[in-house]
């Protein structure tokens, strides 16, 4: 990813798209009949692919990554947490992605099992950490780099409106949170996605103090500010609680003018995302300037997005050129 990224003019635009590993092998094939057909229509720079918290997603997270390397010939990042996982789990891991020819991993701590989207076992039990080893996710980043070297590019976790897990003890605010981040950084981070934001000010704010920060640890890293296409109200409601991102009261009011109407809530949501896209790509950026999307699985709203702020690369003269139809079929 890093390389990709260089290797683009400082003008540019890329995007990435983020799915989870469907819990059904129907889910699965659905999805990975959708995957072809927007990794051919949309083109992303790369995709990455979620890590159920304390690995309780691992075998269908590196089958879907296997699917998006080896079968689709995508870039992809594969995430991986560190807390309640065993050491061996974490290396089983980083061997597979390693054997699939994976040549990214996103750095993640985890949250206790349990307690957000991304743990879907609710069979585990809701265990304290036994591995002492691996207690943030600057520990993974350092355990990758001293295991791996430079082989994967590793991006980690960052929060405009700050982290504030309450299954964990610390309330931090976005500032507080930095030097953690800064940490991450000079242990060898490549680049930095955010968690989805609704409030574009807060993500300015918290770019702007990255990139001026004293240590100088952000100049030229890239920041992929994370969104969330606006799948329907009750998702968009339930995401931003679990992320604690802020909903401007113009976006509530937009959305809640159509709440009854699913297709109306989408589209606002296209027009909604689609202008904070607009909004940051006139921010200033070291070089070219990514979109990471948290596509839920789902292909409409993103594909709309993406059509209307002109991100969707050409074709190169190898590949036919797409006719954009999207279809959504069913739930993965
Ligand atoms: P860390 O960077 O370790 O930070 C966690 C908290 O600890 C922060 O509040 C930080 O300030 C504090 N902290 C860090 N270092 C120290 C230190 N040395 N001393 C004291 N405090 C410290 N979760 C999943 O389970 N699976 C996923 O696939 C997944 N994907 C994600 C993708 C993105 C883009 C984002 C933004 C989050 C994702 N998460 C995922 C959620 C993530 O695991 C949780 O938010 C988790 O609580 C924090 O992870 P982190 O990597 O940011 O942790």
């Amino acid at each position: 990813i890093s390389e990709k990224v260089a290797a683009l003019p400082d003008d540019a635009y890329y995007f990435s798209l983020e799915f989870f590993p469907p819990k059904t092998a129907t889910g699965l094939s659905n999805l990975q009949a959708r995957l072809e057909r927007m990794a051919r229509a949309l083109r992303p720079l790369f995709v990455t692919v979620t890590w159920g918290a304390g690995g309780s997603t691992s075998e269908r997270s590196l089958e879907l990554a296997a699917t998006c390397q080896r079968q689709l010939g995508l870039t992809t990042c594969l995430h991986l947490t560190c807390t309640n996982m065993s050491r061996p789990l974490i290396d089983q891991a980083l061997e597979s992605a390693k054997a699939l020819g994976i040549r990214n991993i996103l750095a993640l701590r985890g949250d206790p099992p349990r307690s957000n989207e991304y743990h879907e076992d609710e069979t585990l039990p809701a265990t304290q950490d036994s591995n002492v080893e691996f207690k943030y996710a600057v520990d993974l980043v350092r355990y990758i780099r001293k295991q791996y070297g430079d082989y994967f590019a590793i991006g980690v976790a960052a929060y405009p409106e700050g982290h504030t897990d309450e299954s964990y003890p610390e309330y931090l605010d976005a500032a507080k949170d930095i030097p953690y981040l800064v940490e991450k950084v000079e242990a060898g981070a490549d680049f930095i996605l955010t968690q989805l934001f609704f409030d574009i000010t807060s993500f300015q704010k918290f770019e702007s103090t990255l990139r001026n920060h004293p240590s100088g640890a952000f100049k030229t890293i890239p920041i992929i500010p994370g969104l969330m296409p606006v799948q329907s109200y009750a998702i968009l409601k339930r995401t931003t609680k679990l992320s604690h991102a802020t909903l401007p009261e113009d976006v509530t009011a937009r959305l809640d003018e159509v709440r009854g109407d699913d297709e109306a809530v989408k589209r606002v949501g296209v027009d909604i995302i689609s202008e904070i896209v607009e909004t940051i790509k006139r921010s200033p950026s070291p070089g070219a300037r990514g979109f990471h999307f948290y596509t839920l699985n789902l292909e409409k709203a993103v594909a709309f997005i993406l059509e209307r702020c002109h991100l969707i690369p050409p074709s190169t003269p190898m590949t036919p050129a797409d006719d954009f139809s999207v279809v959504e079929d069913g739930d993965s």
